[in-house]
């Protein structure tokens, strides 16, 4: 497979035309970004994290009857996905308070959300991702009220699958964020499931493994990211190089560090 010219670039991916129809790679930039853009770093390897665990997730969801748009690995970075026609939702699924619904609502953190709640935003960077409601999407045409059913049904089922591999490394999913797109008239699960786009609790210590360290300053961000990419996947972590994990700041926002030109030549299938 080669990769051929940018399509899209967002604040931590990438997505490149292939040279096979109807096939895109999406790179896992090292970028990571909090607030709106508002806080903005690089970290060596930290695409990687995210890309490992996005692929073992898909992987695991396809497994247990999830469609998703995931094809295969290129390399630690890439990824090869099925086109799909984005739909420009944030779908969140929360099973804990916590982040934006507890600053939001009269929520205490922690608390335990009994059936999970599910929130809606609208993707659109300019308008900060405003919260929608099932009419505002019908009537903004953004999707029909029984693809909305269906993407609720995906989610929960996704919720459910989701718990429960987190449960089993001793990991609470408090929510997380996900995003579809149409393939024909099929709704799959497109972008990416990571550290970036779930808050993921230490069941024993209440600590956070996910971008919260990031955030708030908690802790080593590349640190935390190998942990849990570890423990999710069950693979032996990768080697840390402590050198190379710090923080390189970046100054202005919208100013990122440019990555070398991706290889065109792209690991054959
Ligand atoms: O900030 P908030 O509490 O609403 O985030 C809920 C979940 O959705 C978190 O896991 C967060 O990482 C994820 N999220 C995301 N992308 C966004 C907004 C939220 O991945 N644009």
């Amino acid at each position: 497979m080669k990769q051929k010219n940018l399509l899209y670039t967002g604040k931590a991916k990438s997505v490149y035309r292939t040279d096979v129809k109807g096939q895109f790679i999406v790179e896992f930039r090292d970028d990571i970004t909090a607030f709106d853009g508002g806080k903005k770093d690089r970290l060596e390897n930290k695409g990687s994290y995210n890309a490992g665990v996005s692929a073992f997730i898909f992987g695991y969801l396809e497994k247990n009857g999830v469609k998703t748009h995931f094809v295969e690995m290129l390399d630690p970075h890439r990824m090869v996905v099925r086109e799909l026609s984005m739909i420009p939702l944030e779908v969140i699924v929360r099973n804990v308070a916590a982040g934006s619904i507890v600053r939001n609502y009269p929520f205490k953190e922690g608390t335990k959300l009994d059936p999970p709640v599910i929130v809606i935003d609208y993707k659109d960077d300019a308008r900060h991702d405003p919260m929608l409601n099932d009419d505002l999407i019908v009537a903004l045409k953004i999707a029909t009220a029984k693809e909305l059913a269906e993407i609720r049904k995906i989610a929960l089922k996704i919720n459910v699958l989701l718990v429960k591999l987190m449960a089993a490394q001793g990991i609470t999913l408090v929510d997380f964020k996900i995003e579809f797109g149409r393939s024909g008239k099929t709704i799959c699960l497109g972008d990416e499931i990571s550290m970036d786009s779930m808050r993921l609790w230490d069941k024993k210590t209440g600590e956070s493994l996910d971008k919260d360290v990031y955030r708030f300053g908690k802790g080593d961000v590349m640190e935390t990211y190998n942990r849990v990419a570890q423990r999710i996947t069950k693979k032996p972590a990768a080697k840390r190089v402590p050198a190379k994990t710090k923080l390189i700041a970046v100054k202005k926002a919208g100013a990122a560090p440019k990555k070398p030109a991706a290889k065109s030549s792209a690991k054959k299938r």
